[in-house]
């Protein structure tokens, strides 16, 4: 009798330890995926990693029919789905790897316990995580809230497990019906806005797999001191592939040290790369902890911030018209390829938070949307960052200028011309303040502030003294 491959957050064929082990037994394979769109556990997945996934499922499709197997695509909630495929196709065991995280847990001891029932045996193997979130449990019991001594402990666990291949073949079952990726539904169709997504990403393991080499053949060289640049593509670009698992952390660790190994002077932009991936880590480890990351604050006097209710100031952020050039550009970017660079993120981020008094979970909601690599872990997490409200948080008093982070981080100005066009033509010492232009400049860059592009949403030096007057109401004793 088969055995049946549930294929969850990792959407590849390399270093997927329940596809290897169901491909090393003598058994044929059924490889399967469930759209869960009913299982309350879960969090709804926003557009742009619906078309993600889209995309991504056909590669795995693709990779597997090469390996003379089909994914057969269900839909409906996962305990009642693989329930019944096991009985349809006489399956003695289900196999799966953990995501490590309390929603998707309890989906798959609903998967365990429906196949319990039937007498088919369900085989967990181990998440995609370097390390399990379970096993990093301090003298309290908890897990990390500081990130460097996290690390530390990571790093002196030492190398993750090696990554395993692929199966070379698989024996795989005929004809089960499977519902063709188009049914799901998971693509934007009237009006298709993802024109910009698909010019922008090649999806799947092979293209991930060609990204991180691509990375590490060069960029990572100078990616120390050059991935806080929007103006350049310093970074690896790797996070979408890895939130869906179409290459996992350990394979990124491994290729990043044999790099390391083969060319020292690659080594301390490899370093920082890996303490990256140390970020991702820790917040999956954070929402481990702590499930409900995207609704609560971790530090519980945010609870009596006094938001502002802006329906216009949140609706001009979101459409990239604030009239801070460096936020606008990012949150453009953002609405045309699903992604945004790290350092536009925490600026953009910042405005919203402080400038705009309007609560992070709203613009966290919005990246849930938008982004491609919007993730359960680094998303919330990287919010209650940047509002002061998370674990090992920027202080909610300093706030970013969002004039001199374009002038240090796009000095150029090339960022902005790129997603800003209406202000391509102002010069570099103007254009992070385009307002501070005399007239006659505006007039011969073809700007008419206010009806072109907007005047600032807020005035700086106000906004600045407006946040930190509403942080001052928090008690900030417990
Ligand atoms: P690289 O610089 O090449 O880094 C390598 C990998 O490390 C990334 O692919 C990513 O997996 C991880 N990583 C890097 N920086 C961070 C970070 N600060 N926190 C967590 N992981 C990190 N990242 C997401 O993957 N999903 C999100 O939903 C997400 N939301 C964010 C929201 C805000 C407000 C902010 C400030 C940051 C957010 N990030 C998120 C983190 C970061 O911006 C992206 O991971 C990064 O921009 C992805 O680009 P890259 O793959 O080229 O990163």
């Amino acid at each position: 009798p088969p055995i049946i491959v549930w294929f969850r957050e990792s959407l590849r064929l390399s270093d997927h330890p329940a596809l290897y082990a169901a491909a090393a037994s003598v058994a044929p394979v059924v490889c399967s995926y469930v759209y869960d769109q009913e299982s309350p556990e879960l969090r709804r997945l926003g557009g742009a990693t619906r078309w993600w996934l889209a995309q991504s499922l056909r590669a795995l499709g693709a990779d597997l029919q090469a390996l003379g197997a089909d994914l057969v695509v269900r839909r409906g909630p996962a305990a009642k789905v693989l329930g019944q495929l096991a009985r349809e196709t006489k399956a003695r065991a289900v196999f799966w790897n953990d995501v490590a995280q309390s929603g998707p847990r309890a989906v798959a001891a609903n998967v365990e316990s429906a196949l319990g029932e039937i007498d088919v045996a369900s085989r967990v193997f181990p998440d995609d995580l370097l390390i399990d979130p379970s096993k990093l449990r301090g003298k309290d019991g908890r897990g990390p809230r500081v990130f460097t001594p996290f690390w530390k402990r990571v790093l002196a666990l030492g190398d993750p497990p090696k990554p395993l291949p692929r199966p070379a073949r698989l024996s795989s079952v005929s004809v089960v019906a499977s519902l063709a990726i188009d049914e799901l539904a998971l693509e934007p169709t009237r009006p298709d806005w993802a024109g910009g997504l698909r010019a922008t990403w090649q999806v799947g393991e092979r293209a991930a797999q060609g990204r991180l080499a691509r990375f590490l053949d060069a960029p990572v060289r100078t990616y120390a001191a050059n991935r806080d640049r929007p103006d350049v593509e310093s970074t690896s670009r790797l996070s979408a592939h890895l939130r869906f698992g179409e290459i996992s952390p350990r394979q990124v660790w491994h290729a990043a040290r044999f790099a390391a190994a083969e060319r020292p002077a690659f080594a301390p932009g490899i370093d920082k790369f890996l303490s990256e991936l140390g970020w991702r880590e820790f917040s999956r480890h954070l929402l481990y902890d702590n499930p409900d990351l995207a609704t609560r604050n971790l530090q519980p006097s945010f609870n009596a911030f006094p938001w502002t209710q802006d329906g216009a100031a949140l609706a001009a952020w979101q459409r990239g018209r604030t009239g801070y050039p460096i936020v606008d550009a990012g949150m453009r970017e953002l609405w045309h390829t699903g992604s945004m660079h790290n350092r536009v993120r925490m600026v953009a981020a910042s405005v919203l938070v402080k400038h705009l008094l309007i609560d992070w979970r709203l613009g966290e909601q919005w990246f849930w949307d938008t982004l491609v690599d919007a993730d359960p872990g680094s998303n919330p997490a990287s919010w209650q960052w940047v509002a002061g409200s998370g674990a090992d948080a920027a202080p909610y008093f300093r706030v970013f200028n969002p004039m001199l982070q374009g002038e240090k981080f796009d000095s150029q100005g090339s960022y902005v011309r790129r997603w800003v066009p209406e202000l391509a033509r102002l010069p570099a010492a103007l254009i992070h303040q385009p307002w501070a232009a005399k007239p006659l400049e505006l007039a011969e860059a073809g700007i008419a502030l206010g009806r072109s592009y907007p005047a600032p949403i807020v005035d700086h030096k106000q906004g600045r003294e407006r946040a930190l007057a509403a942080y001052a109401t928090l008690r900030t004793s417990d």
